[in-house]
């Protein structure tokens, strides 16, 4: 339609206008065409992990290629009509709007983007490395729990080859070993006890018994830590030949071998148990030759734990041994003590019996001798005939009542002392006489004339004090003296270790008889009491004496200056006031009996 075409002509005026509008979008275009896959370039260089890359590349070309249509458009720049311009005016405009503003939101979002997938990668890798130590985790807690079960097991016992044989079956299971053996030090074969011998293992019983010398360098730097240490397989320690059908008897060589020392507590015996001895014994652990297992540091720290409890374990164990020795032993010696008592028993029944056998068989012919002697009395005799009868008769009445009593048991009653004395003095007057002796007895005048005790054992300690006096004398006298000791004298002095206790009820009395007899040689001395010791004489008597004079508890002893010189003997004892009967000597000239007339 022409004739319209003047009325649009003034319209046009801004198709200059438009053209410059398209002009500059299609720039604007351009620009952001090309910068865009710049920036996918830099993204995809700089975010290595972005999984579609050459999707991304392609995206790039494809838009470096539309940027191309646009740049060749600007001079292949054709008119078109206004409608057409309009239209294609807006379409580049906000092409170019959109594309530039993609472009500028690109560089904003691409440092942040690449920013999130960097963290993502970091947090990946994280997760992995946690999903590691959780696993690791898991392995020691593991292993944490065989320890304890294992310690607990070896705990539990306190046999010496349970505790070796647990612990070797329960590593061999944890560790999943394929051997697993110790050495214990050794004192047999040389005696020399410084050789290592094979006493466990858990596979290969065939080499128990095995011997390795402690002084060799593999053994010494074993000894020299309490770590686990690498062992060569071809080393002593592990050359264990295998058990079973696989390898026909070969040497196994294992490929990974560790060694720990175990200390051993070794108690010489019970009483040293101050002094203990430590010794090593040497654990060696194979791993399967089959597997390209190498041992990893927790293993090995497991090993040296594992060690050091079964060291705790075994020095236990030691203890327990040697107790039960000692309990043996003790045993042993209470076996022996009661036999050594069943005999002194027997021995002491066979005395006693010995002695009733005695007493029955002495019994008849002292009453012969009592007998005849009454009769005797009854003829006409001599007066000394007559004392000498009586003599015997007397004797015979003290024989017949020391026979009947053999105890060492005291019967006390009241007694008159004064006539104790008197008896006694005509006991041994008759032998006096006859070796010509004079026999002097002084009675103090303070001795009472009635005490309480022993009569018969107080006429048998005289009869053996005075009786030794003249049988050891052969010239000269004898001198008696008795008296009474009263709080007041102190004996301590002469009397060395015996301290009387006095009381209303008691006194001592105290008897000395003095000879100018062969005396006693110093060294002889101490052992006059001790029976059998000395040469001359049955050396019964005073040991006898000394136990009764125990009895009334007193004292008793000998002094002399030497051989030659005469002899003193003194006894103490310990005799009850008489009450009804008292006093000092009744009558004068009866406390001094002078029997030399
Ligand atoms: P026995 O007189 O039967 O030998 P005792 O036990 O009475 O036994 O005496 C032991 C020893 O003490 C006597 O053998 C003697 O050597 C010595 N002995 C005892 N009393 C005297 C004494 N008065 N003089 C010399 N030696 C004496």
């Amino acid at each position: 339609m022409d004739h319209g075409c003047d009325c649009i002509e003034p319209v046009w005026s801004g198709e200059e206008l438009l053209v410059k509008y398209q002009y500059i979008s299609d720039f604007f275009i351009a620009l952001a065409y090309f910068s865009i896959p710049l920036e996918l370039i830099y993204f995809v260089k700089k975010s290595s992990f972005f999984p579609y890359r050459w999707v991304l590349i392609q995206f790039g070309a494809f838009i470096i290629l539309c940027g191309a249509t646009h740049l060749i458009n600007l001079w292949n720049f054709a008119v078109h009509s206004r409608a057409v311009e309009l239209v294609m005016t807006v379409a580049k405009v906000s092409t170019a709007v959109v594309s530039c503003a993609t472009a500028l939101t690109l560089v904003h979002i691409i440092p942040d983007l690449l920013s999130v997938k960097t963290r993502e990668l970091f947090l990946k890798n994280k997760a992995e490395e946690l999903d590691r130590e959780m696993g690791i985790i898991r392995t020691q807690e593991e292993t944490g729990r065989h320890v304890r079960m294992l310690t607990h097991e070896i705990r539990s016992t306190l046999d010496r080859h349970t505790i070796l044989r647990t612990t070797l079956v329960e590593l061999g299971r944890t560790l999943a070993l394929a051997e697993c053996a110790i050495w214990m030090p050794s004192n047999s074969s040389n005696g020399t006890g410084n050789h290592l011998q094979l006493s466990h293992s858990l596979h290969n019983r065939t080499s128990l018994g095995a011997t390795v010398p402690v002084n060799i360098p593999v053994v010494r730097r074993i000894f020299s830590t309490n770590r686990a240490v690498p062992v060569t397989p071809t080393s002593p320690l592990a050359q264990l030949r295998m058990g079973g059908d696989t390898n026909g008897g070969g040497r196994y060589v294992p490929p990974e071998v560790v060694a720990v020392r175990i200390p051993v507590l070794q108690l010489v015996n019970f009483e040293s148990i101050g002094t203990v001895e430590r010794s090593y014994g040497i654990m060696v652990l194979m791993l399967p030759s089959d597997c390209a297992r190498k041992w990893r540091r927790h293993e090995l720290e497991l090993v040296e734990v594992v060690a050091d409890q079964v060291a705790v374990a075994l020095s236990h164990a030691a203890i327990l041994e040697e107790s039960m020795r000692a309990r043996d032993l003790l045993m042993a010696q209470n076996v022996a003590l009661d036999c050594a008592r069943q005999e002194a028993e027997l021995a002491v029944r066979a005395r006693n019996n010995f002695l009733s056998v005695m007493n029955h068989e002495l019994q008849a012919p002292t009453q012969a001798i009592i007998a005849t002697s009454a009769t005797l009395l009854d003829t006409e005799l001599t007066p000394n005939q007559r004392m000498m009868v009586e003599t015997a008769l007397k004797s015979g009445d003290l024989l017949a009542s020391l026979i009947n009593d053999c105890s060492f048991e005291l019967k006390t009653s009241p007694f008159n002392l004064h006539a104790t004395f008197r008896d006694v003095i005509n006991l041994i007057k008759p032998i006096a006489a006859l070796k010509q002796l004079s026999v002097n007895v002084t009675l103090s005048h303070d001795l009472p004339l009635s005490a309480i005790g022993d009569k018969r054992r107080l006429v048998q300690i005289l009869l053996n004090v005075v009786g030794n006096a003249i049988k050891f004398t052969k010239e000269g006298q004898i001198q008696i003296t008795a008296s009474v000791t009263r709080s007041g004298l102190l004996l301590d002095q002469f009397v060395p270790g015996f301290y009387p206790v006095y009381s209303d009820k008691h006194f001592y009395l105290y008897v000395q008889v003095k000879d100018t007899g062969c005396g006693i040689a110093p060294p002889d001395l101490p052992h006059v009491f001790t029976r059998f010791t000395l040469g001359h004489g049955t050396g019964l008597g005073l040991a006898i004496c000394k136990r009764f004079v125990s009895l009334m508890e007193g004292h008793i002893w000998l002094e002399s200056e030497g051989a030659g010189k005469g002899c003193t003997a003194t006894f103490l004892v310990k005799l009850g006031i008489d009450e009804n009967l008292n006093g000092p000597c009744p009558l004068g000239s009866y406390c001094k009996l002078d029997l030399t007339e």
